[in-house]
């Protein structure tokens, strides 16, 4: 396989309308991916530094992966997509240099945004794992955009970024001889192409993570205040799973294209798939279409039986545990 398998660069198009609900952290990751690529000389002309990182966090298939895509359709930038995993199982020196590789792509392609999803699996692995996560989130908001921010909203999902934040800590040390590791290779690979985005201009990391959560009790326990002053200067959005205004909103944008019959009751459908995730309802509108198919393969409309005799057989994922 070649070093260079895996670097694609795309020019999305996704908008922010087809993602329904997330209102507030649409609107967040609007401005932190809009105004430093979109307006970087605003940034300059006030000497402030723009971010160059941002995560997203939160239970698999509810949006991370398509807003990182709509932010880099409404920003008009390229779009790089790399995933730990991936990297994490290549052959030795291949994944440090498809990460070159990516950025070096990135910068001749700028504005560019880097979407880095299952960040843990390189992150978790390695002693230096903390630096960068510190690096890639610390970034150099200023406090007048800390605020604009409003990082009180941040702090509604307090545990799960302190959750994260331990999480990772927990990872220092954590070579197991003293020998370089894969994770630490890339990890440094990351960190070097990081440090380099200081200089460069119009790229951005959006890194995405399903696994904040897993850490132990006691680490709950220290730092709680040292941790908020470091988060000051993060971006860290928590996508969440879909509510119950979140998920109408989401049957609408699947159904948008779909011919669906009149009365078909949405708002009903949205109340009977609490726990769904958005590529769930996704999966239900598709396969109700098929379910019509199947029952009559010139149907010319998808009923409201079709979408129950889908959600009968389907189970969310997601348990409420998770959730709460
Ligand atoms: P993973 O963590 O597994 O990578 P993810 O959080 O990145 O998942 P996506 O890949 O963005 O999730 O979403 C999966 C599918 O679900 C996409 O096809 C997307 O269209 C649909 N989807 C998820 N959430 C929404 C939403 N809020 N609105 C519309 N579609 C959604």
């Amino acid at each position: 396989p070649s070093i260079t398998r895996g670097v694609t660069m795309e020019i999305p198009v996704v908008s922010w309308d087809d993602i329904g609900g997330l209102k507030d952290v649409k609107k967040k990751l609007q401005q932190a991916v809009e105004w430093p690529l979109k307006h970087s000389s605003a940034f300059s002309r006030l000497g402030i530094s723009p971010m160059r990182g941002i995560l997203l966090h939160g239970p698999p298939g509810c949006s991370k992966t398509t807003l990182a895509k709509a932010a880099a359709c409404a920003a008009q930038a390229s779009f790089f997509s790399l995933s730990g995993a991936e990297l994490f199982s290549m052959y030795v020196g291949e994944g440090e240099a498809l990460l070159r590789n990516t950025f070096r792509k990135a910068r001749l392609a700028a504005p560019s945004i880097i979407f880095f999803d299952e960040a843990d699996v390189v992150g978790a692995k390695s002693f230096s794992t903390a630096d960068f996560t510190v690096r890639l989130l610390k970034t150099s908001m200023s406090t007048a955009i800390c605020s604009y921010f409003s990082l009180a909203a941040y702090f509604c999902h307090f545990d799960d970024i302190l959750n994260f934040y331990m999480f990772i800590c927990n990872g220092r040390g954590g070579g197991s001889n003293g020998s370089t590791t894969v994770g630490e290779r890339l990890l440094s690979t990351l960190l070097t192409e990081m440090d380099g985005l200081e200089q460069a201009k119009g790229i951005l990391v959006l890194a995405a993570t399903n696994r904040p959560y897993a850490m132990d009790d006691a680490l709950m326990r220290p730092g709680r205040f040292d941790l908020v002053s470091c988060l000051l200067s993060t971006l860290i959005l928590y996508v969440p799973p879909p509510d119950l205004e979140a998920r109408y909103d989401i049957l609408r944008v699947h159904t948008r294209k779909m011919k669906v019959e009149n009365d078909i009751d949405l708002r009903r459908i949205a109340e009977d798939t609490e726990l769904f995730t958005g590529a769930e309802l996704e999966g239900l509108c598709n396969e109700a279409g098929i379910v019509a198919l199947r029952e009559d393969i010139s149907a010319t409309v998808v009923c409201n039986r079709h979408f129950q005799a889908v959600m009968r057989s389907l189970k969310p994922a997601l348990t409420r545990q998770e959730i709460d």
